[in-house]
């Protein structure tokens, strides 16, 4: 294949220096808009104490941060006590109607929990309500109060919680709204979701269902993303984008979100038909549930965002009328500029197709015009698979040396300082695709090659359609855009302004639509799946490609030496951003050191038999930190032995045998009728306890039906002996009552209970961490597991 033959007419932008004065004009309008998408997807400034009382406030609202993430403060802790009463205290004090919802509640949905079993636990929701002048429905206000075991949670969740606090105390300044709003501050989000789901399911108020706003934070900074919606969104979708004043959300994220293993209140919510809206900030992920978590780590800028956002959709949601919040349909939505854009999601796979079609139409039309041909066309367009595929591959070699080099970073979300990587990880999309244009572009042509990637934008487009439809914009709309771009260009003449304008609009729409995920796709997955961030970015290199082709002379413009010069020169770019990749790594991996402001993350817990003395130091870590490594020499299934703690494998090492009792297991009632046994137990944690769990060996009794603390759980097989289990968080000092209704076999009936506290610092042989040696953000991190057989 050749290059296409050049015309006289195109001889004009010929004159090397007008091309590179259009491209540089060019290159600075597309810097100012990706400057403008940057800007808008920034926190705004934190308001201080003194701000008119109708609004909110970042300053005001951080010192309930520092109250309520004094300390760790895990469902069932002392500490979750006196957060709790504060909480109360608050909301009394603005003269809302305020109670304790005191409950035992199973988790939501299906999540995981014990296997063949349920998970339940004793939570104490803080309720309280403001009521409507002439209400049409209610709106709910939801974040949780609780912490994880290992650290405070200052932005996990006690930034929800004050962002809520200071949003009662806006909204009992003004008028009343119509509508009624309800606080609910819940309980054991951490352990199972059990407050909300306890909230959704069982308090007078959630009866009629409404709207469910949920506050959350999975880092320590970043923009407030709504990355979640009920389903028929399109209302309030709407509402999102007029009411609320930072609208950063996107449809795709929804998709992204629904990948994830996180969980959040608000799928308590969603299994019990509410609707509603789910926000985030997600950006600083290496702190997430860690003892690092502290309030002096929470980002006002974000709190700001969080409060702006909440008390604007408060507000609007309180005057609208609630009745018909449900539309027909999804929409597809996205930020743009500091607004969102939204169209109906059944306009997504029409949207691809027009797409599909332009950009083959255009590729007619570049045929017809001689500037490619059918063959270049088909080599643009199989030849840019290769930087789609070659730099995600890239960036997650990358990632692979890096962890090499810093095997900390296995058990970390992110490192704590992740610009440096993620700014690498762009540098080499860069230089793969700098690469692949200056070895391609004398061979095939640059209007074949943007042809190219239109064309793969747009197929992407309709896959999207159909698998992913929320995040199908991301390329029909920069496909079309750049459809649009090719045709405007083809139709003005060739040494005048119009086409360089064309496609450095299309360039624009790309831009504006792309570089979001590409910012918010790096925290939302961590450097791990960096590649991700890299897709993303060479489709967003490829739409941008026909204006990057004006920094190259005019194809087939130069003969002999000067395109020898011509294609030196064309490797710069290339040669610039590879140099850029490899220094900006060594930069973040020169800077971002683990040290006592930044500990490298270890995993290590306790469990002991206390019917045989045997003891087990256990840890997650799949290849162990030197720290860690001194406790674990082998690998261990811990189904048999701890069944509350799962059935995967772990890294394990002995133990001493720590003077701790077991929960003990008291028969109240056991009575046969038939074949069948009903035991009433009561199983009682002997010290201060974080979860209890009962097993059941299956293979000494069937159960039938179950119920704990009078509630009905489900029943179904598991695998392995313990077949069936309850796992019990915050329970209460005088135990949890146990009904298992059993066909018992020839023998005894044997049953296994477990707890748990938190903190290993008592436990014979635990050495404390050096200071740069951290906890990891995990349910388990510091778990101290007693258990013991009974047969019965
Ligand atoms: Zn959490």
């Amino acid at each position: 294949m050749g290059a296409p033959p050049t015309r006289p007419a195109d001889r004009a932008l010929t004159k090397p220096r007008r091309r590179l004065t259009s491209a540089v004009a060019a290159l600075i309008a597309l810097l100012a808009v990706g400057a403008g998408v940057l800007v808008g997807l920034s926190t705004p400034a934190p308001a201080p104490a003194d701000a008119p009382e109708r609004e909110f406030s970042a300053a005001r609202a951080y010192r309930n941060v520092e109250v309520i993430a004094a300390e760790p403060h895990v469902a069932g802790s002392a500490a979750n006590d006196r957060v709790r009463e504060h909480l109360v205290a608050t909301l009394r004090g603005l003269g809302l109607q305020t109670e304790v919802q005191d409950a035992v509640a199973p988790e939501a949905g299906q999540l995981s929990g014990a296997a063949g079993g349920a998970t339940l636990a004793r939570v104490r929701n803080v309720v309280a309500r403001l009521p409507g002048t002439d209400p049409t429905g209610k709106v709910f206000l939801v974040s949780h109060y609780d912490s994880v075991q290992t650290g405070p949670g200052g932005n996990d969740d006690a930034a929800g919680t004050a962002t809520i606090l200071e949003v009662a105390r806006a909204l009992t300044t003004g008028p009343r709204p119509r509508n009624d709003i309800v606080f609910v501050l819940t309980d054991a989000e951490e352990a199972c979701l059990c407050g909300a789901a306890g909230f959704a399911a069982d308090h007078p108020l959630a009866r009629d269902g409404g709207v469910v706003l949920n506050l959350e934070a999975r880092g320590s900074t970043g923009p407030v993303i709504m990355f979640e919606t009920s389903r028929n969104n399109a209302k309030l979708v709407e509402v999102f984008g007029k009411a609320a004043p930072h609208p950063v959300g996107t449809s795709f994220a929804v998709e992204i979100y629904r990948a994830l293993p996180n969980d959040t209140d608000f799928t308590a919510f969603l299994d019990r038909k509410f609707v509603g809206l789910n926000s985030a900030y997600i950006d600083g992920g290496a702190i997430y549930h860690t003892p690092l978590d502290v309030p002096a780590r929470v980002d006002r800028g974000s709190l700001q965002m969080h409060g702006d956002n909440a008390l604007g959709l408060a507000r609007e949601f309180g005057r609208t009328d609630l009745g018909d919040l449900r539309a027909g349909h999804d929409d597809t939505y996205f930020p743009v500029l500091g607004g969102l854009v939204s169209y109906p999601g059944w306009l997504t796979l029409p949207l691809a197709v027009a797409a599909l079609l332009a950009v083959g139409a255009l590729g007619w039309l570049l045929r017809r015009r001689g500037r490619a041909t059918a063959g270049t066309l088909a080599a643009g367009f199989g030849l840019t698979l290769l930087p789609v595929v070659v730099a995600p591959l890239g960036a997650w070699l990358l990632w692979a040396a890096i962890t090499t080099i810093r095997p900390g970073y296995a058990e970390l979300l992110d490192p704590y300082r992740p610009v440096w990587y993620r700014l690498a990880v762009v540098a080499l999309s860069a230089a793969v695709l700098f690469c692949w244009y200056a070895l391609l572009r004398r061979r095939v042509g640059p209007a074949a090659l943007a042809f190219g990637g239109l064309a793969w934008l747009a197929v992407f487009g309709v896959l999207l359609a159909v698998a992913v439809p929320g995040g199908a914009y991301l390329t029909t709309l920069p496909a079309l855009a750049g459809a649009l771009a090719g045709f405007a260009a083809l139709a003005t003449r060739r040494d005048g302004p119009w086409p360089v304008v064309a496609v450095t609009l299309a360039a624009a729409v790309a831009v504006v639509i792309l570089l979001p995920p590409v910012v918010l796709l790096f925290p939302a997955l961590g450097m791990g799946m960096g590649a991700v961030a890299a897709l993303v970015a060479v489709l967003l290199g490829l739409a941008v490609l026909p204006v990057v082709d004006l920094l190259h002379p005019r194809a087939g413009g130069q003969r002999g030496l000067l395109a020898l010069r011509a294609r030196r020169l064309g490797a710069l770019p290339a040669a610039a951003a590879a140099l850029a990749a490899v220094v900006l790594a060594g930069v973040g991996l020169a800077v971002d050191r683990f040290d006592a402001a930044h500990p490298v993350p270890t995993h290590l817990m306790y469990a002991l038999d206390a019917g045989t003395g045997k003891a087990t130091w256990l840890t997650r870590e799949e290849k162990p930190q030197p720290w860690t490594d001194g406790y674990v020499d082998g690998t261990v299934s811990v189904a048999d032995d701890f069944p509350g703690l799962g059935n995967s494998e772990m890294r394990a090492g002995p133990a001493a045998a720590a003077p701790l009792p077991a929960p003990k297991v008291d028969v109240l009632s056991d009575t046969r009728t038939g074949d069948q046994r009903v035991l009433r137990l009561r199983v009682v944690p002997q010290r201060q306890v974080r979860l209890l769990t009962l097993h059941v060996d299956t293979s000494t009794a069937t159960v039938r039906s179950a119920s704990v603390a009078g509630r009905d759980v489900p029943v179904e097989p598991g695998d392995g002996r313990w077949g069936f289990g309850i796992v019990f968080h915050a329970p209460p000092p005088e135990g949890v009552e146990v009904t298992l209704t059993l066909v018992p076999g020839s023998g005894a009936v044997s049953v296994r209970a477990m707890d748990a506290s938190d903190g290993l610092s008592g436990v014979p042989g635990f050495r404390p961490r050096p200071p740069d040696v951290g906890v990891v953000g995990s349910h388990s991190s510091e778990m101290l597991a007693v258990a013991r057989t009974y047969p019965l």
